[in-house]
């Protein structure tokens, strides 16, 4: 792995200095980890399923005209990607309670949300994430106003386009978390869609059954990680050599 230079090590990606400038290559790691790290296991096969999945997703956004960091993949479990300067938020959007938002207000798991929630967290392990408003941001300089425009509007079609390529394979995207950077065009600054898109960072359960189908299992200890990752692959024609089991969905303008 002396190959290139380590750019970063996160919890379940590697970043390296990419063959250009501006290029990153990102490496999905088979570590799994909960609760700010304090539950970790190696999850085989966890890396491969989500640099396929995250590119799928990825693919799909640059193709409705969101901008994200993915240039292309380059191998099983690493990613081409831009550089980008990361905003230091978490931005989740609920469209279902479940987890941190279900505790926190005392609503039931699984009831639907007037409208998709979207909230902000200060990304800083060392303080857990916290929930952040806008006025922090603003007060801090985390992020411009512009900037926060920007972040909701892409946001938002994030949300709609996940929500309708999973329902199309029969799944119901509760939430995610989503992550954006600054590239810089000579003077000119944009923000892309960055990080990953994977059952890692969404809830996803089956429509039918209530199954879950994302990092839950692992935090909660509800069997196969790799199954639950796999029958995601899988539904969306993901995986290597196994025809979709539906027809992927028709975007119409
Ligand atoms: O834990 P919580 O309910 O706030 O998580 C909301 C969504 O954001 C979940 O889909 C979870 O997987 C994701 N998330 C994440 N990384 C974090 C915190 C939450 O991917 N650090």
């Amino acid at each position: 792995m002396a190959r290139r230079k380590k750019i970063y090590e996160g919890k379940a990606k590697t970043l390296f200095e990419g063959p250009e400038p501006g290029t990153i290559v990102q490496y999905f790691k088979d570590d799994a980890t909960a609760f700010n790290a304090e539950k970790k296991d190696v999850i085989e096969g966890k890396g491969v399923l989500n640099n396929l999945l995250s590119e799928y997703f990825m693919v799909g956004l640059g193709q409705i005209g969101v901008p994200t960091h993915f240039l292309k993949r380059l191998n099983m479990r690493e990613q081409l990607v831009r550089s980008c300067e990361i905003v230091p938020l978490e931005v989740i959007v609920r469209n279902y309670a479940a987890g941190s938002m279900s505790k926190r207000l005392g609503i039931d798991e699984g009831t639907q949300l007037p409208r998709p929630i979207v909230e902000y967290c200060l990304k800083d392990d060392a303080l857990g994430d916290p929930l952040v408003s806008e006025e922090h941001i603003a007060a801090f300089g985390w992020a411009s106003q512009q900037d926060m425009e920007d972040i909701l509007s892409l946001t938002l079609r994030v949300n709609d386009f996940m929500s309708g390529v999973m329902l199309a394979v029969g799944i119901r995207l509760i939430d995610f978390k989503i992550e954006f950077g600054r590239v810089y065009d000579g003077d000119f600054q944009r923000l892309v869609l960055a990080d990953e898109i994977s059952p890692d960072s969404c809830r996803l359960w089956d429509i039918e059954t209530g199954r879950k189908l994302d990092k839950d299992v692992f935090r909660r200890d509800l069997g196969s990680l790799t199954d639950a990752y796999s029958e995601v692959a899988r539904r969306l024609g993901v995986m290597p050599n196994t025809p979709p089991t539906m027809g992927k969905p028709t975007l119409v303008n």
